[in-house]
Parts: C-alpha cells; structure tokens; sequence
C-alpha cells in the first residue's frame, strides 16, 4: 500500500493514522483539501476487511466533501475520518474520546460529524475531548437532526430540476416515486404532497410506508414494483448506486432527483447513459447538501431559519449547474464537478494580501484561523 500515491491520485493535502492500544483505536483521518476553510466530514465506523479499504473509502469521501462544500458555497474545506470497527460491538466511550483527542491535536484542520455506524452519543463523547465537532444534539446546543434541511432542499431541488425539464417549477399533478420512508424521505413526502403531487412511497421497512401513507396520503408499493410505475420523477432517498446498468433501462422517469449519496453506480458511465436517454439527473452531492449546510450553521451559532433560507438556495445553484450541463452538452455530473472545481480555483486564487488578526467572529473563524 503506497499511501503517497494514494494521496497524490486525488490531490489530498493529508492523511493522519490514529492509534491507541489501551482503547483499541484505529483510525485514519484524511484532509482532501482546505482552500476554503476547515475540512469538514462525518466519521465512518467500519469492520473494512483491511487497512487498504479503510484508505480507499476515507481518500474517496474526503474528497466528495471538498466538492459538496465548494458547490454549496460554504466556507469549508473537505475531509472524512473512518474508524476501523464494528458499530455494533466495539464502541465504548474510551474509543471515541480518544478519537477526540486525536482531532483536537489537528487545531482545528479537521472538524468531524456523525456518518454511517457513528451517532449522537458518539460524537458527545468526542465532544468531551474537542470542540471540532458539529452535528450534536439540541439538548447539547447542536443542531440535531439535519433532515428537515436536507428534505427542503431535495425539496427544492426537485422543482428546480421539474422547471428545467418542463418548463415550469409547479408539481402540481406531477408522480413522484420516493425510495426510502426514513428521515429524509418522509419529510420530502411532506413537502411533496402539499404541493398536490401523487406520490408513492417504498421502503424495505412496512411499518414506515404505513406511517408516510397514513401521515401524507402517499401510496405504498413494494420495492420490486417501483420501476414499473408510471412516473415524473424518481426520488432515490434509501440506499446509494441504485441507477445502474439493470435499473435505468427500465426507467420511465424524466427526473432522478434524491437526497441518497452516491446515486450512480459508476459516475461516468451512468452520467453518460442518463444524458443519452434524455433523464435529467439532479447531481447528489448538490441536492442534499442541506444536511452539511446545516451543520455548517451549528458552528456559527445555529439558527435553523438560516440554515432553511440557505438550504432553499439549492433551486438556484440546481438550474446555474444545468445551465452549464447544456451550454456544454455534457452529463449533470460533470457539470456539479465543474462548478466546484471553479470556485475552488477562484476563491483559491485571491491575492493573498495582509489581513490582520484582530477581528475573528464566529465559530468557523475561530476554528479555521481565516479572516471571515
Ligand atoms: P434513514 O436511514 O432514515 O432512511 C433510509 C431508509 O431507506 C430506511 O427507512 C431504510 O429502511 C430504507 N431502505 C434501505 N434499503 C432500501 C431499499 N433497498 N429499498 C427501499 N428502501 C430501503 O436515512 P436518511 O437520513 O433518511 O437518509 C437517506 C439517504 O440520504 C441516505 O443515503 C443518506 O446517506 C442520504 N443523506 C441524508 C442526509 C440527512 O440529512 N439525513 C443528508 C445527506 C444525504
């Protein structure tokens, strides 16, 4: 395993490895790049077959995050740590202190979240050990739950993505297949069929189709079934890499427009199918950017009025990166990439004149050491 050569693949400024043998720590946090402030990502617990897959995945989200970040216009750089480890057995309150630890002896470089195997508890534990991290729970002065952020700016998105392709941003009337009937998902039925869209709804969980039927008057259908429906739009909101080789010649949708990560199972060739077939896919990173928009409040003081106004935006930044897709008759993807990678050149490339240091405000200037 060359790390150097890993690192230099995708252009990442670091790559630290934790180890503590009296907690049994063993973790890696990588800092993809920080042109625009601290970098910012969940942590991932994970029982990877070995140290290799726990670089790949922690190289490979680091870098989504600088990405998701710079398209969302936040001042924030990208980074990811993953935690080697069954979530389900081997946490304990030592482990993700001395995680903190470790994350506060970065100063600041790196602020950390909750991700896949991690939770509330877990990161209140880091929080014992340093304040670089986000996403604690109300009762601690956090901002809880990011869903309803995420799901107004899927929300948002969505419309956006309807305008582009018809003409007009009204839902009304419009079907709406939502997959996943968890957090996001039920809270974009809302929005959805307040709007008067005829949605359906699927979830490997009953019990939560039967809830956002009876909450929002949806209409359940089983998973298998979900391609076979006449539809606008498909919302992905369960499980990454669901458009794929097998699902999108059988897909009647116009739209692919969901809060999941990771939507196409190989960026190029399905960004490219979709193009071809004329489905306009709404680039993920950018649609469900609500959920760090919101975190990225918590560290200046959360306020969830602003952090909606801000995830509301998502309808606007959704139509500037179709608008380039089209003037370049290029896949949506690649157009989410560009737009990133400009801001990151810009906002990388201001004349770097003297600034004092007197006047820090905010939580974010404070942690980043930037003049804000
Ligand atoms: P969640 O765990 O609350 O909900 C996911 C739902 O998907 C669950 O109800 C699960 O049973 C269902 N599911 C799993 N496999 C399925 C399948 N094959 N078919 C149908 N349903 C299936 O998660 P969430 O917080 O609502 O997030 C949904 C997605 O959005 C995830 O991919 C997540 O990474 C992404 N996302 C979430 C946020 C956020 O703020 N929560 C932010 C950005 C991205």
């Amino acid at each position: 395993m060359d790390v150097f050569n890993s690192m230099s693949l995708r252009d990442h400024e670091q790559v630290v490895y934790l180890s503590d043998n009296r907690t049994g720590l063993r973790a890696i946090i990588a800092i993809h790049n920080t042109t625009l402030g601290p970098a910012l990502g969940g942590t991932r617990m994970w029982a990877y077959e070995d140290e290799a897959a726990a670089l790949k995945d922690v190289l490979r989200l680091s870098r989504g995050m600088t990405y998701k970040a710079a398209a969302a216009g936040l001042n924030l750089g990208g980074g990811k740590a993953v935690i080697i480890g069954n979530p389900k057995t081997d946490k304990n309150e030592a482990l993700f202190r001395s995680f903190g630890r470790f994350i506060e002896g970065l100063a600041g470089r790196y602020i950390t979240a909750e991700d896949v195997g991690t939770e509330t508890r877990d990161m209140e534990w880091v929080r014992a050990e340093t304040k670089y991290v986000t996403g604690i729970s109300k009762q601690l002065g956090g901002s809880g739950d990011p869903s309803p952020v995420t799901a107004l700016g899927v929300y948002m998105g969505i419309k956006a993505t309807v305008k582009e392709m018809f003409g007009t941003d009204v839902l009304t009337g419009k079907t709406i297949a939502v997959q996943g009937a968890g957090h996001v998902g039920s809270y974009l039925v809302g929005h959805l069929r307040k709007e008067g869209c005829k949605v359906y709804i699927t979830d490997i969980d009953d019990e939560r189709v039967t809830r956002v039927v009876n909450d929002y008057g949806a209409i359940g259908v089983s998973p298998s079934e979900l391609f076979d429906l006449d539809m606008d739009v498909y919302s992905p909101c369960a499980l990454g890499a669901t458009v794929n080789d097998e699902t999108i010649p059988k897909m009647k949708a116009k739209i692919i427009a969901g809060a999941a990560n990771n939507q196409l199972a190989d960026e190029k060739k399905h960004g490219q199918m979709l193009l071809e077939k004329g489905i306009l896919y709404a680039p993920d990173y950018v649609i469900n950017a609500g959920g760090l928009i919101n975190v990225a409040n918590e560290l200046e003081g959360y306020n969830q009025e602003k952090a909606l106004t801000q995830a509301r935006s998502i309808y606007d930044l959704m139509l500037k990166i179709y608008s380039i897709a089209r003037e370049n008759n290029i896949p949506t993807y690649e157009a989410a990439n560009l737009f990133a990678e400009k801001r990151l050149e810009l906002i990388g490339g201001i004349k770097s004149v003297y600034v004092s240091k007197s006047e820090f405000s905010g939580r974010l200037g404070e942690m980043s050491g930037r003049h804000r």
